[in-house]
């Protein structure tokens, strides 16, 4: 590992690309759409987001979109080309009676074809499940940051709630994506990182990392 950090950011790139062209058509991009299905009034406090309701953003804390609202919207996605629709909620996890109404819509956009895709914050015992069965293809959940700079970025949450709602999305058979650790280097080198801290690549951010990425 310390080996390949230490290769030239050319020959990195080069590297990768050769990883990448082996498993996968060079240009191709899977387009994907996502829709805010329950946007503001979050009660975390993660210190890059204009949703949680702390911050006075201005931001309104709405209901949940309804289901005719969400399948029009994924229609239109799929019309444009998306092949995966994403529907995302302010949430710091769904209480059960939440996750009714989001598994109407999963099993609605499923059925038009789409790969479906949520990001509900954590989840508890079952619901994961729930929500595979229903149909859902993949969870979105972000890991935000290290582990030894979290308690920076959030409070309300610990690193180690993030890593438990992963296992059980993966132990209901479902599949995640998760926005990799970010940890800068020198200028604004970062290496990209899954949460076993393997390098998943090296990024060289032209301004400012995303927010959140330390
Ligand atoms: S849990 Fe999600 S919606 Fe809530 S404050 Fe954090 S990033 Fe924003």
């Amino acid at each position: 590992m310390e080996e390949l950090l230490a290769l030239p950011f050319n020959d990195l790139l080069y590297h990768a690309q050769t990883v990448h062209r082996a498993h996968h058509a060079p240009n191709d991009v899977q387009l994907s759409t996502l829709l805010s299905i329950k946007t503001g009034g979050c009660p975390e406090d993660c210190a890059y987001c204009p949703q949680a309701a702390r911050y006075h953003t201005g931001v309104a804390n709405e209901e949940i979109v309804e289901l005719p609202t969400v399948v029009a919207a994924a229609q239109v996605a799929k019309d444009a080309g998306a092949s995966r629709f994403c529907m995302g909620a302010a949430w710091r996890g769904p209480k059960d009676r939440d996750l009714v109404p989001v598994l109407e819509m999963v099993r609605a956009v499923k059925s038009l074809g789409l790969e479906t895709c949520c990001t509900l914050g954590m989840l508890r015992d079952g619901q994961a499940e729930a929500l595979k069965d229903a149909g859902l293809d993949y969870y979105n959940h972000n890991l935000d940051t290290a582990p030894e700079f979290y308690g920076e970025i959030i409070t309300t949450r610990e690193y180690q709630d993030r890593l438990d709602t992963l296992e059980r999305v993966r132990s209901a058979g479902g599949k995640v994506v998760m926005a990799p650790r970010a940890d800068m280097l020198d200028g604004n080198l970062a290496v990209i990182a899954d949460r076993e801290g393997g390098v998943l690549g090296i990024v060289n951010w032209v301004d400012e990392p995303p927010g959140g990425a330390r």
